[in-house]
């Protein structure tokens, strides 16, 4: 993807600090710190659905719905945290221990 450019940034940054539906569906949103609006952001090592900002650390989910090919942002009001795994709920229903999966502990590669 294209490196951010600080006013496009910016803008999102105001637009979506407060607002967060939809977040999910803009994909240089990935890209841009809603705590402290950085764009230095880089994936997370230990989670590969989530990402990380380096400038304040905070984490969040961002992923593609390997069950539907949405993506799925842990910052979208759309996309709630799922009781029993933790992770987020995809606006198509799933989730990491989702019914649609029909396992939880498989190990991914
Ligand atoms: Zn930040
Ligand atoms: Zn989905
Ligand atoms: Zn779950």
């Amino acid at each position: 993807m294209e490196p951010l450019e600080r006013e496009r940034a910016k803008k999102l940054f105001e637009k979506y600090r407060t607002h967060r539906d939809g977040i999910r569906n803009v994909p240089e949103a990935a890209q841009i710190c809603l705590i402290c609006g950085s764009i230095h952001i880089i994936p997370k090592p230990d989670n590969d659905k989530m990402l990380y900002c380096r400038d304040c650390r905070f984490s969040f989910y961002r992923y593609i719905c390997p069950f539907c090919g949405l993506t799925v942002d842990g910052r979208d009001p759309q996309n709630p945290g799922c009781r029993e795994c933790g992770e987020r709920i995809c606006t198509c229903g799933a989730c990491g221990c989702g019914s649609k999966a029909g396992r939880s502990d498989a190990a991914e590669s």
